[in-house]
């Protein structure tokens, strides 16, 4: 005969040394299943620690113990919570229930862990809710129940999986003695009706209920009145470690996870508040990042992709044109003449005074020849650009760029054949240029003042020397081979290399790297906030454990294996992180288009708000590793006992 729980010899010892306690001192016993046991004893002789090993929540620290068969030594902690969860049903003096969740909830808590659907669960607990006299009281909270309508709650729960074995640790501990008969009766039916009661008391009166007395002193039986009628047979135990399906169990936890989030509403709302900004930072960083370099290339992009310059000063040196003499007009000259060039451009650029009548302006002036408007592809809104031929008589013309031309003249087309005075002598204005705005850095591209370069070289600028030579290129295809040919013609002409050639596409790049840079850097700036969010959903989330170490305790004395609980807190991690990663795309974006509205050159693409979303979520698993592993690595016995 398979005895149902069969105890031999066993002990178990607290602490080492000084400080140990043995609470069970060498307990052998024998309980068959549709037996009703007391077992009775002082406070302190160890009943509590008896009934931790038979209901498989503690191993014995030596001596064996069998349950319908199997040695639990042999088991691991999945299929002793299996046990738990199928054989045993636990009633506790402190009833144990969870306090965010109904009392039909609370009942159903075993039956998720064995894996029933919903609508059986809810139908169970209904049933088993109306047949203990509460069927009323389902959708309340426990801390809106009486002692006795909790215990109750707490017996449904232990019946929840139809479990052969109630083990219940002083029931009526807490109960006034109203209550205490009638649970003592409820006890005595479930008896009646087959199940084995294993009921744990100080108070003989109440262990007197029982068919069998075990009386328990010191960690020793002193007697035991042995096994009356009723006592049969059982199965064998049977391994039963398949779990419930990943999409109930994932469906369950997010549940759960929402109902502890909401329990603690500020709390969650300071901790998403973290990853929300780190989010949106990183949304709003990105797309304003990637907007700027999109302008500047696109500023670049119009200044012409057939254009090469030619700078005074030896390549790495950052000094400004005017500084360096070593260009001069000819080399202009000779360099239109290289094959594959349409216009080579010598240019001296200063700074000048512009006056009109009383009106002063003052503005960048560039001294050019006739090919300017072509090279640059700056075509002219009124009047006519200079000619080869002023640049031959050193003509004392200009052409304003529009800006110019608004602040001196009523209007642009009204300065045509004007006198400005530059540096006290009168220049006819010749014509002046459609408005091109500003450029990426913010700098107004119109503000400018164009005379011939000759003309300039003599009255203005002083020194005969070039600040840099603009070359328009025919067929861009050919430009880097133009490129080089410029090059070794002006180094044969200067015999040193004391010029920088640039064209286009190599300032788009270094621009890009520039931007990059800048991107990077805002990134960076966004993804330690990202982290700074995650440290908040760890922090919370440890505190979280703490907090609910004994709901912990109840879950894996229900049946609760390391993986549900595992899963529990990394779903709550990660609901914290998904909610914070969608608010946060959302703010960011919103943040992005109202910067954009402002003016701000803003580029929002996909890539990044998935990004920042992604990592939210990822932020959410990594950081609420460790608390869900803490939490699952718990003793139960130990969470039960806390506080
Ligand atoms: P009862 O339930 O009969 O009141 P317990 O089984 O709770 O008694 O405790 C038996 C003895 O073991 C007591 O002396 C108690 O102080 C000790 N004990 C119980 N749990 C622990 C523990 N976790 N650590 C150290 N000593 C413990
Ligand atoms: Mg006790």
């Amino acid at each position: 005969m398979t005895s149902l729980i069969e105890l031999r010899n066993v002990t178990r010892v607290y602490g080492h040394g000084e400080a140990e306690v043995r609470a069970l001192d060498g307990v052998s016993l024998t309980i068959e299943a549709g037996e009703f046991v007391a077992i009775v004893g002082q406070s302190g002789s160890g009943k509590s620690t008896l009934m931790n090993i038979i209901g498989c929540l503690d191993r014995p620290t030596s001596g064996a113990y069998w349950v319908r068969g199997a040695d639990i030594a042999t088991l691991d902690p999945d299929e002793l919570a299996g046990l738990r969860r199928d054989t045993f049903g636990f009633v506790f003096q402190r009833y144990n229930l969870l306090s965010t969740i109904s009392a039909a909830e609370n009942v159903e808590i075993p039956a998720i862990y064995a894996g029933h659907s919903l609508d059986a669960r809810k139908a169970r607990s209904h049933e088993l809710l109306d047949k203990l006299g509460i069927g009323d009281r389902g959708h309340h909270r426990p801390s809106e129940l009486s002692g006795g309508q909790q215990q109750r709650v707490a017996v449904a729960r232990a019946l929840m999986n139809d479990a052969d074995v109630i083990l219940a640790d002083e029931p009526t501990g807490a109960l006034d003695s109203g209550s205490s008969a009638e649970l003592l009766t409820l006890l005595e039916e479930l008896h009646t009706a087959g199940r084995t009661i294993i009921l744990i008391t100080h108070d003989k009166s109440v262990a007197a209920r029982a068919r069998r007395m075990i009386e328990i002193t010191d960690g020793k039986i002193v007697s035991d009145t042995g096994a009356a009628d009723g006592a049969r047979a059982t199965t064998p135990f049977e391994k039963q470690t398949d779990a419930p399906s990943l999409l109930s169990q994932m469906s369950e936890a997010v549940k759960m996870a929402f109902r502890s989030l909401r329990a603690n509403l500020f709390r969650t709302s300071l901790t998403l508040l973290g990853v929300v900004i780190g989010v949106s930072a990183v949304v709003a960083m990105l797309a304003i990042g990637e907007g700027s370099q999109k302008q500047v290339v696109q500023s670049i992009e119009t200044m012409g992709a057939n254009l090469l310059f030619v700078r005074p000063g030896a390549p790495g040196t950052r000094m400004r044109g005017s500084a360096i003499a070593t260009l001069t007009i000819e080399d202009g000259e000779r360099l239109a003449e290289l094959d594959n060039i349409i216009a080579a451009v010598p240019t001296r650029s200063g700074s000048e005074t512009l006056r009109v009548e009383g009106t002063d302006y003052q503005t960048s002036i560039d001294g050019v020849t006739a090919d300017w408007p072509l090279a640059q592809s700056w075509p002219l809104d009124y009047g006519a650009f200079f000619t080869d031929d002023d640049q031959i008589r050193r003509s004392a013309v200009v052409v304003l760029g529009a800006t110019v031309a608004n602040n001196l003249f009523s209007n642009p087309q009204s300065a045509i054949g004007e006198y400005v005075f530059i540096g006290g002598a009168p220049f006819e204005v010749a014509g002046v240029l459609s408005p091109r705005g500003a450029t990426a850095w913010g700098q107004d591209m119109d503000d400018i003042a164009l005379v011939p370069l000759t003309t300039g070289l003599m009255r203005l600028f002083g020194q005969q020397y070039l600040s840099s030579i603009t070359l328009a290129v025919e067929d861009t295809k050919r430009i880097s081979e133009t490129e080089a040919a410029a090059q070794s013609l002006l180094l044969a002409r200067h015999g040193t290399e004391d010029f920088q050639l640039r064209n286009t596409a190599s300032i788009l790049e270094s621009v890009e790297e520039s931007q990059n840079a800048f991107a990077i850097l805002l990134g960076s700036i966004a993804a330690i906030s990202l982290i700074v969010g995650g440290i908040g959903v760890m922090n919370i989330m440890l505190v979280s454990v703490s907090e609910r170490t004994r709901e912990i305790g109840v879950r894996m004395a229900t049946g609760a294996r390391r993986s549900d609980i595992m899963m529990q807190f990394n779903t709550e991690a990660l609901v914290v992180g998904g909610l914070g990663g969608v608010l946060g795309v959302l703010i960011g974006l919103g943040v992005a288009m109202g910067l954009g509205m402002t003016g701000m050159s803003i580029a929002i693409t996909p890539a990044p708000a998935m990004l920042a979303f992604g990592s939210a979520l990822a932020i959410g698993l990594l950081f609420g590793f460790m608390p869900a592993r803490k939490a699952s690595r718990l003793d139960p016995v130990i969470a039960l006992a806390s506080e």
